[in-house]
């Protein structure tokens, strides 16, 4: 055994929590995998990958269970088409993740543990132009997000704010602004619009069209997963214990994703707009407090990371026929 703590990353099947098991293993930590599935894309790096619904109680403690760290990534999530359908299911599955996780934690000792929220807790009235100022860690309330995913997110953190007042126990949370990038989910319908409009360029043969939900003017900003999983490590070995955004300043409308896209495709294709659920109108990530706290902000260049992006996923469409 290492001296560095024992890690628990849960969701560590999924895109964000295998990038972070593989950055954790580099740098020396032993870590236990869980999820209710293994990694899609990878073999896990894991030293321990535990197969749990982490819905269930029993369940957490087990997977707590001589741990000091905690990386809960754990969810039920997806892109705008799950997000926007499924409102029940998403609250009851990660409210259920989110408090057995937190209280096993507490119960079998843990020292530490982040949660990870998103840019979604923010109002949605905040949001309602595609031209919209950088969202700041405090403008989350008073609370009005679009929809159950970002109540749930308001709901953990309250939870991971809380519960160091009356248990020993610290905590640490992170709002996502929009993570891409290679080893993430694609296709399937719970893919998130950077992998989703590569998938397209990838499959579309030149000069052809492909579709997008919305007339494509809706803005975000996009974080590359390696300044993501940088990220989270810095501010779980950080004091600061208040939610922090974790983005890019850089906002881009999907038309202008697509277009460097298609830069990146080699392939001239043009854009037919129907109707499909878009989200907010525009959303971008205020890093003024990140700077403050970490001293530190991702860098990696968007056009760069996409062209990562796209050439593995046409490997992986590549790689099916
Ligand atoms: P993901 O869907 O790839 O990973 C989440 C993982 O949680 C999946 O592998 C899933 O199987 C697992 N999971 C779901 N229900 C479970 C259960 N009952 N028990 C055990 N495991 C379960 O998503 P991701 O992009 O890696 O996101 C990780 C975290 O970051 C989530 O909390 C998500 O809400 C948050 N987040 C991500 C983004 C983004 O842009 N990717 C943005 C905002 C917030």
């Amino acid at each position: 055994m290492t001296s560095s703590p024992r890690t628990l990353v849960t969701g560590a099947g999924g895109f964000i929590g295998d990038h972070l098991v593989s950055y954790l293993k580099e740098r020396g930590y032993w870590v236990r995998g869980v999820d209710l599935k293994a990694p899609e894309y990878s073999d896990t790096e894991a030293d321990e990958f535990l197969h749990l619904d982490l819905r269930r109680w029993e369940n957490c403690l087990e997977a707590t269970k001589d741990i000091d760290h905690v990386y809960a990534l754990a969810a039920d999530m997806g892109g705008m088409g799950y997000i926007s359908a499924y409102h029940a299911t998403i609250l009851r599955n990660n409210a259920l993740i989110d408090i057995h996780t937190l209280d096993a934690a507490r119960e079998q000792g843990v020292r530490r543990a982040l949660f990870t929220s998103s840019a979604c807790v923010y109002p949605e009235h905040l949001q309602t132009r595609t031209d919209i100022a950088g969202l700041r860690e405090e403008d989350a309330y008073p609370a009005a997000p679009q929809d159950a995913c970002g109540w749930e997110k308001l709901l953990g953190e309250l939870l991971f704010q809380y519960f160091p007042t009356e248990f020993d126990l610290e905590t640490r949370i992170v709002r996502f602004h929009n993570i891409y990038g290679p080893r993430g989910t694609y296709d399937g319908g719970r893919e998130k619009s950077p992998a989703a409009l590569c998938r397209k360029v990838a499959l579309a043969e030149d000069n052809a069209s492909i579709e997008m939900w919305g007339d494509g003017e809706q803005t975000r900003s996009f974080c590359h997963i390696d300044d993501c999983v940088e990220g989270i490590y810095r501010l779980m070995q950080s004091d600061y214990d208040q939610p922090l955004n974790l983005g890019t300043e850089r906002m881009v409308s999907i038309n202008e994703l697509a277009a460097i896209i298609m830069t990146i495709a080699g392939k001239t294709l043009s854009v037919e707009h129907v109707e499909g659920p878009e989200g907010v109108r525009g959303r971008n990530s205020d890093n003024t407090r990140l700077r403050e706290v970490l001293g530190w902000e991702p860098s990696i260049d968007l056009e760069e990371g996409l062209a990562e992006t796209y050439r593995w996923i046409e490997k992986q469409l590549l790689e099916r026929q």
